[in-house]
């Protein structure tokens, strides 16, 4: 019999499952506070099970953690990058961001990503496999563990694209989310989506609590369909129909990504026309700076960068200029590449 995960349990599966192992059904509350609440995978610490069912959940299940096979550490900035190794022998990255009170964690969910924007090292991996949902949510807590703290905040910004991994990520979130175990408040779990319309009207109609960011990266399909593929099939129209669409249905604002490319997207009139197609939604752009990936593209100069910055806040949205934080680790947006470590 195969050993069965814990953690890729819903709370309900895992009523479900207790009950189907004959167990009074407040084991489950236990256990779902061990793991989540108290962040411990040995049985042997779960004090308050009884010997017996301790023995019975050794037998059958396990509720270990991912196997570190990398930690690069950033002295500067206090940044974190983990290279985890899966089950099947595939690498995924996190990274740890504190900044402040805030303990930021960034997931991955996937491994590389089949969306092939050109400006981003996972989109050059081209997509290996979706991670399960115990896979995206226990990035989250080894880190915890790891880190001897528990993160505030949680970007689904890691390598892959979260929507093309739906079901998985909503189910991971859901969890981590949950009252009774670690509660991560969903106002602190932003995910980010590249614009795959379909999925982003699902989450507006399924209300999920959870904030999104789209990267919009281009204000003009020609360029955009140039750097994101994607906007091939969702061009700038549709996917702006759908951004309305989800703040009109959820009264939520959106963040909306732009990552600075020299000479790409950098021009003033590409800020009249952010600010044009932004001007009905209540949003809040991320401005990021390029950062190096390979030879093809650039950063833009600083002046650049502020004076781009200065034309959208001056009739926009708050402009958040954020500082890619971990780049001399590689750590920052876009440079998450498992580059394969041979470990056999
Ligand atoms: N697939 C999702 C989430 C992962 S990418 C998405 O595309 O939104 C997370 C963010 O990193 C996106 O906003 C993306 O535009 C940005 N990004 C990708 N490559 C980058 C790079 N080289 N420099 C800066 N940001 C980058
Ligand atoms: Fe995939 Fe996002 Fe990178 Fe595009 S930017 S290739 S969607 S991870």
């Amino acid at each position: 019999m195969q050993t069965l995960q814990l953690k890729t349990l819903s709370r309900d599966e895992l009523d479900a499952f207790i009950e189907s192992l004959d167990e009074k059904l407040f084991r489950a509350a236990q256990l779902w506070s061990w793991l989540y609440q108290k962040n411990i995978v040995d049985f042997g610490h779960m004090t308050n099970l009884a010997k017996e069912f301790r023995i019975h959940l050794l037998e059958k299940t396990t509720a270990k953690r991912l196997d570190l096979i990398h930690l690069n550490h950033s002295e500067s900035t206090g940044t974190q990058k983990f290279l985890w190794q899966l089950e099947d022998g595939q690498q995924i990255e996190s990274v740890y961001i504190p900044e402040g009170s805030r303990r930021t964690v960034c997931v991955s969910t996937q491994v590389g990503c089949a969306m092939g924007c050109t400006f981003c090292a996972t989109g050059r991996m081209g997509l290996i496999r979706n991670l399960s949902e115990y896979e995206i949510l226990e990035q989250v807590l080894s880190i915890w563990d790891r880190i001897n703290e528990k993160p505030t905040n949680i970007v689904v910004m890691g390598m892959g694209e979260p929507f093309q991994n739906y079901e998985n990520v909503i189910k991971s979130l859901t969890i981590l989310n949950h009252v009774d175990g670690a509660a991560m408040g969903a106002r602190k779990i932003t995910i980010s989506t590249c614009g795959i319309v379909p999925r982003i009207l699902q989450f507006a109609k399924e209300r999920q609590p959870f904030k999104l960011a789209i990267s919009l990266n281009a204000t003009t399909d020609a360029v955009r369909s140039r750097i994101m593929p994607i906007n091939r099939k969702y061009p700038l129209k549709e996917l702006m129909k759908a951004a309305k669409y989800y703040s009109h249905h959820t009264r939520k604002r959106i963040t909306f990504e732009y990552v600075l490319i020299k000479d790409v997207n950098d021009t003033s009139e590409d800020a009249g026309r952010l600010l044009k197609l932004l001007q009905d939604l209540p949003c809040k752009i991320n401005l990021i700076a390029y950062n190096a990936t390979s030879g093809k593209y650039a950063r833009p100069d600083e002046a650049v960068i502020k004076r781009f910055a200065k034309q959208i806040e001056s009739i926009c949205a708050p402009v958040i200029l954020r500082l890619s934080k971990g780049d001399d680790i590689n750590g920052a947006c876009g440079q998450l590449l498992v580059e394969k470590v041979n470990v056999f």
